[in-house]
């Protein structure tokens, strides 16, 4: 039995290691050909954010393993496979009560890693990318990991959710960490400016945080900085 979650967590592992490989490679690439030269002098810095990333891919993976074969072997968690188990409005309101869910930890936890000891002593790592490329997704020391590991192999235990729409909130998690690290801006200005733009989180919000440390704290929403005066919009170095 402990060896069957151990396999779990270690297949897990690999599937965390290689969706970090392969989105930012993605992303890289994407980068070299729309901004070329963009990181051209920021070889070792990409080895160590790459460094950072598998060691924390490992952090993710072994819960989330764990978690899966509790799941696929003893029913644990409200994780459903057929949509019509709950309301079909669940599927959509799960999406973003576990979004809202992640941001506002994410946002706490942030805020609580930029005091001054917690900063040297775990977030200094993310911080190190100066500036972030598309690889400095998972670029965090262990502790930091281990606060961003603990929050989907929790909420699955207490917000229901379809595997559908649990893929889907991995997908924009993976997709809006690298992206919102690699530099550049890929949504037109015109959505960021709009209305509902104005409160989610893309590379143009992230990178003003990577620029002044103490603001723009969100993961995916600007509720929390804007309700903690703590917004200070979006970088100008990206319009396009
Ligand atoms: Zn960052
Ligand atoms: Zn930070």
């Amino acid at each position: 039995m402990i060896v069957a979650a151990l396999l779990s967590a270690l297949a897990m592992i690999a599937i965390v290691a290689l969706r970090y490989l392969a989105t930012s490679g993605l992303f890289a690439w994407a980068t070299m050909r729309r901004r070329p030269g963009l990181y051209a002098s920021l070889g070792p810095q990409i080895r160590r954010e790459i460094g950072w990333s598998l060691l924390s891919a490992a952090i993710y993976g072994l819960p989330a393993g764990i978690v899966a074969w509790g799941w696929h072997e003893h029913g644990w968690t409200l994780i459903y496979t057929d949509p019509l188990d709950y309301p079909l409005w669940v599927l959509p309101l799960s999406l973003f009560a576990y979004l809202f869910a992640h941001d506002t930890w994410f946002y706490w936890t942030h805020r609580w890693m930029h005091r001054p000891r917690l900063f040297r002593l775990a977030h200094a790592v993310h911080h190190a990318s100066r500036p972030p490329t598309a690889w400095a997704a998972m670029s965090f020391h262990p502790i930091e990991a281990i606060t961003g590991a603990v929050v989907i192999p929790v909420l699955v235990f207490l917000v229901p959710i379809h595997v559908a729409v649990l893929g889907l909130v991995l997908a924009i998690m993976t997709v809006m960490g690298v992206t919102n690290h690699m530099g550049w801006e890929m949504f037109p200005r015109a959505l960021l400016r709009s209305r509902a733009g104005g409160w989610l989180i893309t590379a143009s919000h992230h990178q003003r945080h990577h620029e002044h440390y103490g603001c723009n704290y969100g993961l995916y929403f600007r509720f929390w900085d804007r309700l903690c005066g703590t917004d200070r919009g979006l970088s100008d170095r990206f319009a396009r």
